[in-house]
């Protein structure tokens, strides 16, 4: 049978390596929900519209086609026909999403959108909320972090790896402050669902991490 599987966590966590990996692995579909926040707020900045208004992005959402399809290296995002998958990584909408995704008008839109993409299961989706809003019947629910001092250095090898500028300190302040919006936020904060499994990578490799949740998505 193919399961719905929710992966949550705060950023940096590796939830986007795994959850690649683990539904290439399954033969399901990876929807990453962070690239559908990232593009309302790249289409929201284009549009110099206020972030913090959630009227204005709610009017914002009924007209904003967000596409999501599978490419060779994980989900190609588009808006309409245009192409947003690198763009959307940007700093300057890393560190503006969050505003965006405190708007339960952007929420509301983009939680049904998730569901729809859900339905007929076979699909690995991570997010922040996933097993506790977007899909509470999940067959498995994974919650997944590792230490600030971790997530940081991961991101940094990243970083070094595609030859960019990369600063430890600032990515670990950075990655703090989101965690804190995300966590602090009205609406569905970032929070392990009861039922998800708690899973501190600090200490695991990638691999180790796939593999364990491989035997649980099988069993
Ligand atoms: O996963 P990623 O770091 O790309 O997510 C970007 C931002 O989108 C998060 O910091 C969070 O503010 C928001 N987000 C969310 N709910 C989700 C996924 C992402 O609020 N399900």
């Amino acid at each position: 049978k193919k399961i719905q599987i929710a992966l949550d966590g705060p950023a940096g966590a590796g939830k986007s390596t795994i959850a690649k990996q683990l539904a290439a692995r399954l033969d399901y579909v990876y929807i990453d929900t962070g690239a559908m926040y990232r593009a309302v707020t790249l289409a929201a900045l284009e549009q110099s519209l206020d972030l913090n208004n959630g009227e204005t992005l709610g009017e914002l959402m009924k007209s904003l086609d967000i596409r999501l399809t599978p490419g060779e290296n994980g989900q190609r995002v588009f808006i309409g026909d245009r192409e947003v998958t690198d763009a959307i990584r940007s700093i300057e909408i890393t560190n503006n999403v969050s505003f965006v995704a405190r708007q339960k008008e952007v929420r509301a839109a983009l939680v049904t959108a998730q569901r729809k993409l859900a339905e007929r299961g076979g699909i690995v989706m991570d997010g922040r909320d996933i097993g506790t809003v977007v899909l509470p019947d999940a067959e498995l629910k994974v919650f997944l972090t590792a230490t600030v001092e971790e997530r940081a250095a991961r991101r940094h090898r990243e970083n070094i790896a595609r030859g960019m500028d990369s600063d430890i300190t600032i990515l670990q302040e950075e990655i703090a402050l989101r965690d804190k919006r995300d966590s602090e936020r009205e609406v569905s904060p970032l929070r392990q669902a009861d039922d998800a499994l708690y899973l501190d990578t600090t200490e695991m490799t990638i691999d180790e991490v796939v593999v364990r949740l491989m035997e649980l998505a099988e069993g």
